[in-house]
């Protein structure tokens, strides 16, 4: 069976039983806060339950590595958009040791697409547009100074309204324990 089908008959019973019955809420965070993170499938269920976090408490955007790596790509617009839109008014950035993102080799990766089928040509042209690719590819080297990097950003976008607080947390995705980058509140408190 292939997983579409096992899900949309799992989703068949999970609505007429009714299951949804204790996730129902506002599509406004009760606790104010967005949260960006890793796509990594060990922060699943973790990092909500070692945050303390349940439905309804906050707006979760995930992106490979929690990295905000354009000034005006799709994450920075998620975090905009739950702060003015959706009553966000505290950010916090979420990066986690072992992140498949810091072992991302962008010319390994290329070779990769070469190898599913997608032509050099292609590549070429795409690079000759003046996209590097390799630097969009490309992981970090130290989760922390990445964190740093992306609460930067937010930080100081010039679209980000003054006083709200950006945390940069680095979560362990074993045990959930969270180590501290920055606290928001400090540097809005100066
Ligand atoms: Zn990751």
């Amino acid at each position: 069976m292939s997983s579409l089908k096992e899900i949309l008959s799992f989703n068949d019973s999970f609505v007429t039983d009714k299951k949804y019955e204790p996730f129902i809420t506002t599509k406004y965070p009760d606790k104010r806060i967005v949260i960006l993170s890793c796509m990594d499938t060990r922060l699943v269920e973790l990092l909500p339950k070692a945050m303390n976090l349940r439905n309804g408490d906050v707006k979760i955007v995930k992106s490979a590595g929690a990295i905000v790596n354009h000034p005006f790509g799709g994450i920075m617009r998620s975090l905009l958009v739950a702060v003015y839109e959706l009553k966000a008014d505290e950010i916090y950035i979420v990066g986690h040791y072992d992140c498949g993102m810091s072992a991302i080799d962008p010319d390994q990766m290329l070779g990769h697409m070469v190898e599913r089928g997608v032509k050099q040509e292609i590549i070429d042209i795409i690079s000759y547009s003046r996209v590097d690719l390799k630097e969009w590819l490309r992981g970090f080297g130290d989760v922390t100074t990445s964190v740093m990097k992306s609460v930067d950003l937010v930080r100081s976008h010039p679209l980000m309204p003054k006083g709200i607080p950006v945390h940069g947390l680095v979560i362990d995705p074993s045990t959930g324990r969270l180590d501290l980058v920055t606290d928001g509140n400090t540097v809005i408190s100066k």
